[in-house]
């Protein structure tokens, strides 16, 4: 393991990561600084009260980092690096992932997922599979369990990091080598971030880019961005919903099969728990990265036939007024939204808006005979309506207006679906304050 008690680092972005950065540097004998660009930080008594008693030094009232004696930075992934933060540094002083730097601190074996979607969804099924099977695992990354946190509180332990990894997260990554990756999908998102989609899809692919030939790397080959342009030392595990790519996992006649130990097994879909086509595919890529760390099969089956899924992802809420509704806010793009779209035939009254990311709300036209109106709030409103001519549409700004609009409009047995392909930042915190306002709201008016 490298010395850092002779390191200088400067750590930019003073957020979940950034902090955990700092803390986990600092423990290992560096002189760090933390700095932010946002001023306000500087009111926020409960961080600083922190940062004085954890002994980091932070600077919050800067526009840049004044010098450039570093040797070397940490940026966190809500920092771009074309920020005016790092003009003083940037070319000068090497910048690295704090995904990176957490995985400079452990030696234990590192399962890495990325991916435009199902990310979160995966990570978690990973985790609850080695869990199930008598491992200490801990899902965290982009999950919001910093992975410098959980290095830092965890080091003592014999422990599996299932690391949930942004595109943001791999923007700097020169030595980052998980031992099994996982690249789910990659479809058109944060636009507003990368120049151009291969840029994006360029920066998803990193996460092969340092593993060894003994590492594996799971991939979806039936996405055709992660087909034809991964390039990896490590061993492909190619998954794929419609043929038999590999030994370790398939479908067969609406059945999950997959081999351990020379053996094959079989599970209906019918009693997994999982929603939709999308979750099959999420399964796979799970199943697949996991068989090789298992003692036990049944790990496997118990798991997903108790796992129906996390908050925010197709969350059943329960009925109102004899509709179904679905609290599916962690959709803010719109791959994410024709997934929840596929998992529902028809009759759906779709809340849609919010933050337009520089989606192709016409996607959604494809599933017009799913969707009985879609009701749009936020600031995307006008522009997704001049989109999807096609379907039936009601603007309606609010959340509480759209719900209210849908139940002066729907029949019994209709769905009610909150999928927005946005992100939620014009009217909320975040998506689960616009999740959780969904859900209250329907209660509120049972
Ligand atoms: P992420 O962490 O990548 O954002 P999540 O598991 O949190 O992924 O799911 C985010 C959104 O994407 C949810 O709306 C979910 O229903 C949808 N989703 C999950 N898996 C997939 C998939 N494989 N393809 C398309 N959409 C998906």
């Amino acid at each position: 393991m490298i010395n850092f008690t002779t390191k200088n680092v400067v750590i930019l972005g003073a957020g979940r990561s950034g902090t955990a950065a700092a803390e986990l540097l600092l423990a290992n004998g560096a002189t760090i600084l933390l700095y932010d660009n946002n001023e306000k930080l500087n009111k926020n008594k409960k961080l600083i009260a922190e940062l004085r008693d954890k002994k980091i030094n932070y600077e919050f009232n800067t526009e840049a980092v004044k010098d450039s004696a570093w040797d070397f930075c940490v940026l966190s992934p809500g920092i771009s690096d074309k920020s005016p933060l790092l003009k003083n540094i940037r070319g000068i002083v090497p910048i690295i992932s704090e995904i990176e730097l957490a995985s400079l601190f452990t030696n234990t074996p590192i399962i890495a997922i990325t991916g435009s979607n199902g990310k979160s969804t995966v990570t978690t099924l990973i985790e609850k599979i080695l869990i199930h099977d008598g491992f200490h695992a801990i899902a965290c990354g982009n999950i919001g369990y910093s992975f410098s946190r959980a290095v830092l509180e965890n080091s003592d332990k014999d422990t599996i990091y299932v690391v949930e990894v942004s595109s943001f997260q791999l923007e700097h990554i020169s030595k980052f080598s998980p031992d099994t990756s996982v690249i789910l999908n990659i479809t058109p998102d944060h636009l507003d971030r990368y120049p151009s989609f291969a840029d994006y899809r360029d920066t998803k692919l990193n996460i092969l880019s340092k593993q060894i030939a003994d590492h594996r790397a799971v991939l979806n080959v039936d996405d055709k961005n992660i087909r034809n342009y991964y390039n990896t030392r490590a061993s492909i595990v190619p998954v794929s919903v419609y043929k038999k790519s590999t030994q370790e996992c398939w479908i067969d006649n609406e059945e999950l099969k997959f081999t351990f130990n020379a053996k094959e097994y079989a599970l209906p879909f019918s009693k997994i728990l999982l929603p939709g086509p999308h979750n099959q595919s999420n399964i796979m890529h799970a199943v697949s990265a996991v068989l090789p760390y298992l003692k036990s099969a049944e790990s496997v089956i118990a798991t997903l036939k108790t796992f129906s899924g996390i908050e925010h992802r197709i969350e059943y809420c329960g009925k109102l007024k004899d509709i179904s509704c679905y609290n599916d806010s962690k959709a803010t793009n719109l791959d994410s939204v024709q997934a929840a779209l596929k998992s529902f035939p028809e009759n759906i009254h779709l809340i849609m808006g919010g933050r337009d990311k520089k989606g192709e709300f016409q996607l959604i036209e494809t599933y017009a005979d799913h969707i009985k109106t879609a009701y749009l709030i936020g600031e995307a409103a006008d522009s997704i309506q001049s989109q999807i001519p096609k379907i039936e549409t009601q603007i309606c700004n609010t959340m509480e207006n759209a719900i209210d609009s849908a139940l002066n409009n729907f029949v019994k047995g209709d769905i009610l679906l909150l999928s927005p392909g946005c992100a939620s930042f014009d009217q909320y915190a975040n998506f689960e304050e616009r999740g959780r306002h969904f859900k209250q709201l329907i209660k509120a008016k049972k």
